[in-house]
């Protein structure tokens, strides 16, 4: 044969996606914090909700996942008619740039932005393209600045992963009243539950045509094993979206557990108590070490070193002592360091081994 099968342009230039390892050769006692996971893992109630899904499982499940739309929209005060649920909020990412941006369209993101915008970019044949930040955080003006005609989306993750920091309120309400019809806005609330009264974006898409949320059950939900995401969006969005959804892409263990999870306040009270407090204090623990952050809107800090060396020498020292971060140099952030915040003696671990960095004993 003369010819070979080639995947579609765009396709070969996306880095794939790698998950975090959670085992260090040789070390026995490891604490994943690489992956903004829930430390104190998913409500009982939902492993059990999914546990008796799974009798039922030579059943496809419902088509629509009603059940799990009316709880979300019960919870969070929406309209189920206009939400969608998929295999993480990756699927949503991803229907909404097969949706909506194809080849000589541009997708638009924040210099330090969530990996999978370029990659669903990339995989819808579309054009990536990232804004510079200011001071690690989504700059409106640059955002609005890097719009063109072809621009079809715009991802804005509020609280941004990996830097943590936020745009607020009101940048998101300017974007929304600046950006030309032509764009979609998406904000991203991965995070959101973390931030202490922002409802995500939410009162936004009730608000303008051309603006979606996208969240997940993955990060305080402590369901990221189960992939769990949905979407809120005008009618016509969510329209689109079902026609290129298909039509069992989440199961009835993920539906039973997500709405197990969404019921069970006391898990997602403390998960978020203890988030809150023990950021404030690995922060300030770690910034008396000369390791300084942003704040941090989610479950994660951005430890700043001196430079990339610095940055690789301490996550090396981490690693020996069982504590797996993120590396983020292929965010363009190679001086600093991701650490989800993880419960107690988690976050000791962290000070006591940059610590030892520190001061040459590790
Ligand atoms: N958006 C952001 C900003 C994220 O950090 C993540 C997970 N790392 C996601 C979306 C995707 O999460 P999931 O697919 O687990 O819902």
């Amino acid at each position: 044969m003369t010819q070979q099968i080639v995947p579609q342009p765009g396709i070969l230039e996306i880095a794939p996606y790698k998950g975090g390892a959670d085992k260090v050769e040789g070390v026995a006692d490891v604490v994943k914090l690489s992956s903004n996971e829930n430390p104190f893992g998913p409500s009982p109630a939902a492993v059990k909700a999914a546990q008796e899904a799974c009798v039922t499982a030579h059943r496809y499940p419902p088509g629509d996942h009603i059940e799990l739309r009316r709880a979300i929209a019960d919870k969070f005060g929406l309209e189920a008619d206009r939400i969608i649920c998929g295999a993480g909020s990756d699927e949503i990412i991803s229907f909404l740039c097969q949706t909506y941006a194809g080849p000589g369209d541009e997708v638009l993101y924040s210099e330090h932005g969530f990996a999978m915008y370029k990659i669903s970019a990339l995989a819808a044949g579309a054009t990536p393209v990232a804004a510079p930040e200011r001071n690690r955080t989504s700059d409106v003006d640059a955002l609005l600045a890097a719009v063109t005609d072809r621009t079809r989306i715009l991802f804005v993750a509020d609280p941004n992963n990996p830097t943590g920091t936020m745009v607020g309120g009101q940048g998101l309400r300017r974007l929304a009243e600046s950006l030309p019809g032509h764009v979609l806005l998406v904000i991203d609330g991965a995070y959101a539950e973390f931030v202490d009264g922002f409802d995500g974006g939410a009162g936004l898409v009730d608000q303008f045509d051309n603006v979606v949320m996208t969240r997940t059950f993955s990060k305080l939900y402590g369901l990221g094993g189960l992939r769990v995401g949905w979407g809120y969006g005008p009618a016509h969005v969510i329209d689109a979206l079902n026609r290129v959804r298909g039509p069992f892409n989440v199961s009835q263990v993920q539906i039973k557990a997500a709405v197990a999870a969404l019921d069970d306040d006391d898990h997602t009270a403390f998960s978020l108590s203890e988030n809150t407090r023990l950021r404030a204090w690995l922060a300030a623990e770690l910034d008396k070490l000369g390791v300084p952050s942003d704040s941090s809107f989610g479950n994660f800090i951005l430890a700043r070193f001196a430079d990339a060396e610095e940055a690789q020498a301490c996550n090396a020292a981490l690693q020996a002592a069982g504590l797996i971060v993120r590396g983020v140099a292929g965010y363009g952030l190679p001086e600093c360091l991701r650490i989800t915040i993880g419960d107690e003696a988690a976050c000791q671990r962290v000070v006591a081994a940059v610590a030892a960095f520190k001061d040459g004993s590790a």
